[in-house]
């Protein structure tokens, strides 16, 4: 819905009966929600959000983060002052580096702008591999549009598309034209606290492993609220996503923050609205059970597949329903959660990140030793994982290390030949490579396993109708 070619009457009829007001100037409509007198959230995008909060307090404007593009935050911007008839911006707060979090700061260049102390050094790298960024996105915009072409104009997977193409768009015209690098300049390494008068902000270092390794939270207890970046999601219960987590200072830092019970009446995070604190409440339940579980079993010298049965999601966990998610997507995140908090309190080493490290420092034939070598350590040292290991794979396609790539996916068919989606992977590192024959071998190999593998199909029929023409 476009606001403007309405008339001001019914404009004005609107604002008063509308929590959101839509403001668009041409295709992107920005909306704002007035959560209270003091509290405004300004953002774009239908499903894939691009979000932003303005808090008014007694000493000033704060805002945390500041949008995917400085041609939208500048719209933001306009709104922000509009709302609160005042443009004195003190503090932008940065949740994390990630361009979609930082790259509107130029909008406020007379602000302070804080972050954790490492994120500075990461933003400055993210600016040096920009126009790698932007080539990348924009293969990625090719790709999304040929994916609408297959999908119902009105399914929710279509809008998201859309959105992520609109916002992409904006960025890269932004990243490429419109685009000042504007560091944080105020950075802390555990916690900082603002006192705005009749506002307080609670910065707090949130620990590595979740996200990115830079997130903060920010409380602002006057409000009960709380900004978590992109480091939790409505939609999932997961914890862990590899073995290197800083779960003790992830708790001690939501302890901190929850401690009193009605501390956090709403999370707002920066893509998907907003959450209760009813929900990162039972996030920290779940997380301090299920440590104090596996660390307790540890100590009995358990191992991980009793560790699996006992403390599964239908003997224990079932609790976690109280999130209002699907079960069967609970059961997975479960057991994945399970297996990595089982390996964080081991002390067990990943061999994908292992694997990783030797790449980037000594080349592939280093890479492959250290693989051998890792197959035949003892099993209390080091875990395999398959999602690793293709994640691994995914990250040196990115690097343009496609080669490199090829051997991890090679190395997770040896270690998993009953799984559809190594093979999968394979394929597509050799569709890169332009080894058409191989790639057809290893999608039709993964079809094999998993007929309902939809990618597979349409990457076999792309490939066989190109060999074709050729
Ligand atoms: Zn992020």
């Amino acid at each position: 819905m476009k606001l403007k070619r309405i008339p001001l009457i019914f404009l004005s009829l609107l604002l008063v009966l509308m929590p959101v007001f839509v403001s668009a100037t041409d295709e992107i409509t920005v909306e704002f929600d007035r959560v209270s007198e003091r509290v405004l959230v300004v953002k774009s995008g239908k499903v894939y959000t691009d979000q932003i909060v303005a808090l008014a307090s007694k000493k000033g404007m704060v805002m945390i983060d500041t949008g995917i593009a400085p041609t939208l935050t500048e719209k933001y911007r306009k709104v922000i002052e509009r709302e609160f008839g005042r443009n004195d911006f003190v503090y932008v707060i940065n949740t994390h580096y990630h361009w979609d979090h930082t790259n509107g700061n130029q909008i406020f260049p007379e602000a302070v702008i804080i972050s954790h102390e490492t994120s500075p050094d990461r933003m400055r790298q993210f600016d040096q591999g920009r126009p790698n960024s932007v080539a990348q996105r924009r293969a990625r915009i090719t790709q999304w549009k040929n994916q609408l072409k297959g999908l119902e104009p009105d399914s929710e997977r279509a809008q998201r598309i859309r959105d992520a193409i609109d916002s992409s768009e904006i960025t890269c015209d932004d990243l490429e034209n419109n685009y000042i690098l504007t560091l944080p300049t105020l950075t802390f390494n555990d916690r900082l606290t603002l006192d705005m008068g009749d506002l307080t902000f609670n910065l707090l270092y949130f620990g590595e492993g979740l996200h990115t390794g830079d997130d903060i939270i920010i409380h602002c207890p006057e409000e009960k609220l709380l900004f978590t970046g992109d480091l939790f999601y409505k939609g999932s219960m997961s914890i862990a996503f590899s073995s290197q987590f800083d779960a003790p200072r992830w708790m001690s830092v939501m302890n901190e923050v929850l401690k009193d019970e009605d501390a956090v009446e709403w999370v707002y995070d920066c893509h998907n609205g907003r959450m209760s604190g009813e929900f990162i409440s039972l996030w920290r339940d779940y997380l301090v059970e299920l440590w104090n579980d596996l660390s307790a079993a540890s100590e009995e010298g358990l191992d991980l597949v009793t560790v699996q049965d006992r403390f599964s999601y239908e003997n224990k966990y079932s609790f976690i329903s109280k999130s209002g998610i699907d079960p069967e997507q609970l059961k997975r995140e479960h057991q994945n959660n399970v297996k990595y908090v089982w390996y964080r309190i081991k002390e067990l080493q990943s061999a994908a990140t292992v694997i990783g490290q030797v790449i980037a420092e000594s080349g592939m034939d280093a890479a492959l030793k250290k693989y051998a070598e890792i197959k035949d350590a003892p099993v209390e040292k080091y875990y395999f994982d398959e999602v690793e290991m293709n994640r691994l794979g995914y990250q040196l396609i990115n690097q343009n290390k496609l080669k490199e790539a090829i051997e991890i996916f090679k190395m997770n068919v040896e270690l998993y030949p009953e799984t559809w989606n190594v093979y999968d992977s394979l394929g597509e590192g050799y569709m890169l490579l332009g080894e058409k024959e191989l790639a057809i071998k290893y999608y039709e190999k993964s079809l094999e396993i998993n007929p309902d593998n939809t990618n597979g199909v349409a990457m076999l029929e792309r490939l066989k109708s190109e060999k074709e023409e050729l």
